[in-house]
């Protein structure tokens, strides 16, 4: 296939080539716990169907991006963050500062987090 997802991390997470911490795994969506984490809990989410970035998200690819959301809360009750509260991140493209090129929310926990972000 010529959509990027020969060459992509998250692609190759989800064929087992390249191990991860699993924390959850659907039909749609797995999760994972970040290499390099950003606060106690962080985990990334990402769609078993490769979609390079937000602005490739189309129309019939609802329900995969809806099942993320899902697999946010139900791993934030697991993760024991649901509570206290947590917060949800999706980059897209290079200002934002989105380096693997594969859809996924970042979830962060933990600890109190400051807003705005820099
Ligand atoms: P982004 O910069 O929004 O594209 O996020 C990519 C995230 O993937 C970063 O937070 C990285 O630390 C994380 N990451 C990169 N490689 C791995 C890996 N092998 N396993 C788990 N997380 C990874
Ligand atoms: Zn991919």
């Amino acid at each position: 296939m010529a959509d990027g997802s020969q060459d992509c991390l998250f692609c190759k997470i989800l064929a087992g080539e390249i191990p991860a911490d699993i924390v959850y795994e659907s039909d749609t969506a797995i999760a994972f716990r970040d290499i390099k984490p950003q606060a106690p809990t962080h985990l990334v989410i990402i769609p078993r169907r490769h979609i390079a970035t937000i602005n490739d998200i189309g129309d019939t690819d609802q329900a995969i991006v809806g099942s993320l959301f899902s697999a946010t809360s139900a791993i934030a009750r697991k993760e024991g963050i649901a509570d206290d509260g947590y917060r949800v991140v999706m980059n897209c493209n290079a200002a934002a500062g989105q380096t693997v090129f594969h859809i996924h929310l970042h979830m962060l926990g933990g600890r109190a987090l400051g807003w705005p972000p820099g």
